[in-house]
């Protein structure tokens, strides 16, 4: 159950509230906006008591009964999508969001490079990774704060928003000066520390989902960071360990369209990580636009067969460039797809 208390309610009105829920026997998980506080119920208590006591009270506004385990983030709480906006523009809107750029950031000539060029091609995200998630110890681990400076330079150049990551709670603050989404591997998924810490970072979050996570575990991993406190999550479908071994990963094209029917959090589609090979990229990111995601984010180097991570998954600039010119058809599609369900949605 989730209650919204009426605009500017006060803290007695709120306490008043929240005693009585945890009279019937509910923990409450208050997120308390600048204007609106809303109380998420959640435990094992008397469900219609409850319910009927509260709608009762003046200074409620809303109670809506949630039987999804995620509460905040689930369709039942709200009907329609979220819309987050970064910079100067949106995900989750009305305009397909294009997040590109290397897998990690390497130098200052690569990391200015990659965001001209992508900027150019219509990208309003530059993706670069300064913390870097290895397999090995042994790899390249990032540049980290110099790495995040770089990103920066590149935005005041380009005016594109930085999607970095973020791997470890500690990082929060420093990575929070310069991304505008903080990005969560796949490996960082279930951090729960970090998802916690990233409830108050002040920045919306891409979430990526694990290797071997079901759709469920994502969406509870984006619950943790709505609980606590931030409500702009982005959830990125970026494939999946199967006994499949032609790709790299295998891509759930299906979590898309399901994750937008369980969830009104925004969902894009990373096809670089979902295949592990760059021939494979543009098609998957058709299929992304065909079946309803909200953006993607696509791996793009100056020379990928130099590129010190990734390099067999990225585009070259050209590539980059020819790829969004051939998506620009789907993505009118797109649009139209949009405009329909806005009015389907606006109709009394
Ligand atoms: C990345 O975006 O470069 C990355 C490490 O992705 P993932 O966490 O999905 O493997
Ligand atoms: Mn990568």
């Amino acid at each position: 159950m989730i209650i919204s208390m009426k605009l500017h309610s006060t803290r007695e009105e709120i306490d008043e509230v929240t005693g009585i829920v945890k009279h019937f026997g509910y923990k409450v998980h208050s997120i308390e906006g600048e204007e609106r506080v809303v109380i998420g119920v959640v435990g094992v208590g008397d469900v219609t008591a409850c319910l009927e006591s509260v709608e009762a009270m003046p200074q409620v506004e809303k109670v809506v009964r949630i039987t999804a385990p995620y509460k905040f983030v689930s369709k039942e709480f709200r009907p329609g999508k979220t819309r987050i906006k970064v910079n100067g523009a949106e995900i989750g809107g009305d305009e397909f969001a294009v997040i590109a750029g290397p897998c990690s950031v390497e130098s200052e000539e690569q990391i200015m490079r990659s965001a001209e060029a992508v900027a150019k091609a219509g990208a309003k995200f530059l993706r670069g990774g300064a913390f870097k998630p290895r397999t090995s110890p042994y790899d390249f681990q990032g540049m980290e704060e110099e790495g995040l400076k770089l990103l920066q330079k590149a935005k005041k150049a380009t005016g594109l928003a930085i999607v970095t990551e973020v791997m470890g709670d500690r990082d929060v603050e420093l990575v929070a000066q310069y991304a505008d989404v903080m990005q969560v591997g796949a490996r960082n998924m279930q951090n729960f520390m970090l998802l916690k810490a990233l409830g108050k970072c002040g920045r919306p979050i891409l979430l990526k989902r694990g290797l071997s996570s079901i759709i469920k575990e994502l969406l509870m991993s984006a619950e943790y960071i709505v609980a606590h406190g931030n409500p702009d999550v982005i959830l990125c479908e970026r494939g999946i360990r199967t006994f499949e071994t032609a790709t790299r990963n295998t891509c759930d094209i299906s979590a898309i369209p399901v994750l937008n029917e369980l969830t009104h959090l925004p969902v894009i589609l990373d096809p670089s990580h979902a295949t592990g090979k760059r021939s494979l990229v543009p098609a998957l990111a058709r299929a992304g636009v065909a079946v309803g995601a909200d953006g993607l984010i696509v791996e793009a180097h100056p020379a990928p067969e130099r590129a010190i991570s990734d390099g067999a998954q990225s585009l070259d600039l050209n590539q980059f460039a020819k790829m969004m010119e051939d998506l620009k058809p789907y993505i009118a599609l797109w649009n139209e797809a949009r405009k329909k369900e806005a009015a389907v949605a606006a109709a009394p």
